[in-house]
């Protein structure tokens, strides 16, 4: 299988270089040249499967240049650092409501699933061509974490990961700074997200710093987090009862459209799933997209949902490749209009099976109180906002991207309850480990030059 860019002006790559190279040279997404399609008798053979099986019957259609035995056991590797055995549990609220648990991997968001294997990924093509690989990243919050604990303590890689110094929450800081991994480097800024970012982005514009250390980006984009990400879908969907699963609503809360893109992708191999609903919080960009095909990016600001901050949603690029009929110039027409004016109004937009809903901060606490009165179910911030609107004509399963032990302030608040979990008390008793250091290039670099592989 090939893979090609969404923008049409890149070489087509197999599969570990496309994941390798992350954002295609032309500035497009790389996505499979054909979708492959799975048929009834495909999902009937895959319905006993085990998760890290189904996820090689899955990976195998894609990643066709890694032998299958290496893959198979990369895969099986990756997921059992997961605490449930069930990997991604679906559990039954009442008749018509269920939930998607996604938040049983190391760091309880759902980000686990396609980071661990991207760490997996990563080391067997370190270990392949025989070079050494450094990651450099800035975050505010769960994709540093997540990216950190897909790669400790893996051979030939290193991860250094810039955060604003006391601007996450000291439970993310910890899942950072608290591992003992000796690869792993948390890069306490002194500054704001931002200024991390600005000072990262002068890294990565230089070219020779870029390629003596081998960097790589950690990156939201990577074509191998979308495809990790279909497989929990097809294990929910060979879950759930025959009488509910074609019928159901698919409720995703969402903020850069990775998540439920996987969904809307496996739908489009074949597997009957009828409609997603995008769940946002006041960061909206998305919601008016779908419910008015104006897409026009917004201002960004904090909310109780702080995963989904965002205005720009670099994986719509994915949906409009498929929305344009696949045509590469018109892909680069409209992100062309979209960079310079920050929008683009479709004419005609069609949603393509996706419905969309809008929650704000006032909002939040109100339905995790819901919830928890009508089903004594936890919800976190993020998968609050999916119980906004559920459909009133079929049922519906909400997919829960992150524990609420990650978010004990907004819970204790809507409910007076302190939701824990081991992972997270184990984390307290560890020394915490970080780096501080100004909000500053020549300081990030000269500590790379220090500690890189
Ligand atoms: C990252 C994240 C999201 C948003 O996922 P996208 O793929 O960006 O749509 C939602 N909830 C949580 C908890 C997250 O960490």
């Amino acid at each position: 299988m090939r893979y090609l860019s969404t923008r049409g002006q890149s070489p087509s790559l197999g599969f570990s270089d496309a994941v390798a190279t992350g954002l295609a040279p032309d500035g497009g997404l790389y996505l499979p040249e054909v979708l492959p399609q799975f048929t009834a008798a495909d999902l009937a053979r895959f319905a006993p499967l085990s998760y890290p099986e189904l996820c090689f019957e899955f990976l195998s259609r894609f990643a066709t240049d890694i032998p299958a035995d290496t893959l198979r056991a990369l895969i099986a590797k990756s997921y059992t650092t997961f605490s449930h055995a069930e990997i991604a549990p679906v559990v039954k609220l009442d008749a018509r409501t269920y939930v998607l648990e996604l938040f049983h991997g190391p760091t309880l968001a759902f980000k686990d699933f396609a980071l661990q294997l991207l760490g997996n990924l990563y080391g067997n093509q370190c270990q392949v061509r025989g070079q050494t690989i450094n990651v450099l990243g800035a975050t505010s919050g769960d994709t540093g974490s997540a990216a950190i604990h897909g790669l400790l303590g893996k051979p030939g890689v290193a991860i250094f990961i810039a955060y604003p110094d006391g601007r996450t929450s000291p439970l993310q800081e910890r899942q950072m700074a608290c591992t003992g991994a000796s690869n792993v480097h948390a890069l306490a800024i002194d500054g704001t997200f931002d200024d991390a970012q600005a000072a990262l982005k002068e890294l990565f514009a230089d070219q020779e710093f870029r390629t003596r250390h081998r960097l790589s980006a950690v990156n939201s984009i990577n074509l191998a987090r979308i495809l990790a990400q279909c497989v929990y879908y097809l294990w929910a969907y060979l879950r759930l009862p025959a009488g509910v699963r074609n019928e159901i609503e698919w409720v995703v809360p969402t903020g850069n459209f990775g998540n439920v893109l996987a969904g809307w992708l496996l739908r489009k191999m074949g597997v009957p799933l009828r409609g997603f609903r995008v769940a946002t919080n006041h960061n909206d960009i998305l919601y008016r997209l779908f419910t008015t095909g104006d897409y026009r990016v917004g201002t960004v600001t904090p909310s109780l949902a702080p995963s989904m901050d965002i205005q720009v949603s670099s994986n719509f690029e994915r949906f409009l490749y498929y929305s344009v009929g696949q045509d590469a110039a018109k892909v680069r027409e409209i992100m062309g209009t979209f960079k310079t004016t920050g929008a683009y109004t479709f004419a005609n937009f069609n949603a393509d099976g996706f419905s969309a809903s809008r929650c704000n901060d006032a909002e939040i606490p109100g339905l995790i109180r819901q919830v928890y009165q009508d089903f004594r179910y936890i919800a976190d911030p993020h998968t609050a906002c999916g119980f906004k609107s559920l459909a009133k004509d079929r049922p519906s399963i909400v997919l829960a991207t992150a524990s609420p032990a990650k978010f004990p302030e907004t819970i204790v608040s809507a409910i007076g309850i302190e939701p824990t979990a081991p992972s997270l008390e184990a984390l307290k008793a560890k020394p915490l480990v970080k780096q501080k250091l100004p909000a500053d290039a020549a300081a990030i670099r000269a500590y790379l030059d220090r500690h890189a592989v």
